[in-house]
């Protein structure tokens, strides 16, 4: 039994890097705790930041990594994705096929993230057990499910109906309606009956799997979709050198340079970009806070605040221009010594669990989120689009590691005094060192749930083993 093939999971990942990197951390675990092999197909330009590195570091960990080569290279999530998807199914049936063929393993579970819904009909044809991989918060995935218990049974506009405003998700949590992206609560919304299809769909899977430690954080009082297991968080290890570059060296370089617990680490994720005008903001308000920071500053959105802005990222890429040349005149100079500026890419993972950083400007990406709390560092909170809203209400006002900035009625712009106060207070205050001690409470709970009998370990050792189980049953049939 020892030399016969380990069965097979294999993972789908929809494009972007956000997507890309808990599946391909949930693919290594799989594999290096759990018996299984695993196969990680992606469509995300593999040239895209650091993704090329995340892939060949699972490669290290025995994991093949597949592309769909005949379909259009595409880093930002479209509407219609589920066309592309829908057109690489013969492709999938073929790769499933053949992995059972070449090495003769048996297929274990099919994994598509949110996104590849698509491909679980794939799982019924092959009769293995499909799972949603859910890379984003169990807050977000509840109104999913709140959205389908209300509105799944209407087959017309005119019969759907509104989410309650404010939306209970639990006895301790709730959410603003201005919190909920409009695909969930607006009726007229192109996104709203989208986002109900995905949500229908997802009834054939059996479960989903979630980004999360919790299973009391919100309450799932429906049994209108599949249960969710928890096996969170997700983070890379701090201690892979997927991140490689120049860029990466120095700021970390930097950082050593500092002194403990001094850094302001300022990111908004892969998509995230600000407009010219908030840009300008963004560094007034470091500066006048008087602290050090490390700010990975991306190309400005010339379309607006923040939008989707991948599709600008994307453009830029053959434009080649220099993120750094937006900054206001004279900032560099101005910040020299106690700042250090770093286009568009930094090892993020790394930057957040060194000694030297203290807090993190973050748009509230549940990598990013998840990432910080597992390195006991608070947050100032300044989500953009997508769920990035419900996820800064849910850390600001229920986990308790995150002070939310908040934007001028207006405009929506969020002011330098704004800025610097928020800075000053989580670095300081009476406020920031209450952040920082939920933060480590978070770090502690994130490390016991992977620990040998962590609720996160074991449950993935559960899942991992009826899959191997049933997989191999059908085998000897
Ligand atoms: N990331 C990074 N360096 C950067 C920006 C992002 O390593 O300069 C990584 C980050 O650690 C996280 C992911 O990219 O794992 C971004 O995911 P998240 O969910 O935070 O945001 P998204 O990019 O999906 O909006």
């Amino acid at each position: 039994a020892a030399s016969s093939p380990r069965p097979h999971v294999v993972l789908l990942a929809s494009p972007g890097i956000g997507h890309l990197i808990p599946l391909a951390e949930l693919a290594r675990r799989l594999v290096a705790h759990h018996g299984l092999a695993a196969t990680l197909v992606t469509f995300t330009d593999p040239s895209e930041n650091s993704a090329s590195a995340i892939l060949s570091s699972l490669r290290a960990a025995e994991v093949a990594t597949v592309s769909l080569d005949d379909l259009p290279i595409d880093a930002a999530f479209k509407v219609d994705f589920a066309d592309q998807i829908r057109r690489s199914i013969p492709h999938l049936r073929a790769l499933l096929h053949s992995i059972s063929f070449s090495s003769g393993a048996p297929l274990a579970a099919l994994v598509p993230d949110f996104f590849c819904y698509e491909a679980l009909h794939l799982a019924d044809e092959l009769g293995v057990p499909g799972y949603i991989f859910y890379p984003t918060s169990l807050a977000a995935h509840v109104v999913m499910r709140r959205h389908v218990a209300v509105n799944g049974a209407a087959t017309a506009a005119g019969e759907y109906h509104d989410l309650p405003d404010p939306l209970r998700l639990s006895d301790h949590v709730s959410l603003r309606r201005a919190d909920i992206p409009g695909g969930f609560q607006d009726r007229t919304n192109p996104r709203f009956a989208l986002l109900l299809d995905m949500g229908r769909r997802y009834r054939a899977a059996a479960g989903f799997l979630m980004e999360s430690t919790n299973a009391d954080e919100v309450k799932q009082d429906d049994d209108t979709l599949p249960p969710a297991y928890m096996v969170g968080p997700l983070v890379r290890l701090s201690d892979s050198d997927e991140d490689g570059g120049a860029a990466a060296c120095l700021a970390l370089e930097w950082l050593d340079h500092q002194p403990t617990g001094s850094v302001v680490y300022v990111s908004f994720g892969s998509g995230g970009s600000l407009s010219v005008e908030q840009m300008a903001e963004l560094a007034a308000g470091i500066e006048d806070s008087g602290h050090r920071f490390l700010w990975v500053v991306r190309m400005p959105s010339l379309k607006g605040p923040y939008g989707m802005e991948m599709e600008s990222n994307n453009e830029g890429k053959d434009k080649l221009q220099d993120p750094l040349v937006w900054l206001p005149d004279g900032f560099m100079e101005r910040t020299n010594g106690r700042g250090l500026v770093v286009p568009s890419w930094a090892p993020q993972v790394r930057v957040l669990s060194h000694r030297a950083t203290a807090a993190f400007v973050s748009h509230c990406g549940w990598n990013s989120a998840q990432e910080s709390m597992a390195a006991g560092v608070p947050m100032i909170a300044w989500p953009m689009y997508a769920e990035q809203r419900m996820n800064a209400a849910i850390l600001s006002e229920n986990v308790g590691v995150a002070l939310r900035l908040r934007e001028r009625p207006d405009d929506g712009l969020i002011p330098r005094e704004e800025i610097a106060t928020a800075l000053r207070e989580v670095m300081e205050g009476e406020k920031g060192r209450a952040m920082r001690g939920r933060a480590r409470d978070v770090q502690e709970a994130a490390a016991q749930a992977w620990a040998p009998e962590g609720s996160s370990r074991r449950k993935l050792e559960e899942l991992a083993g009826e899959w191997k189980a049933t997989a191999l049953g059908r085998q000897k049939h």
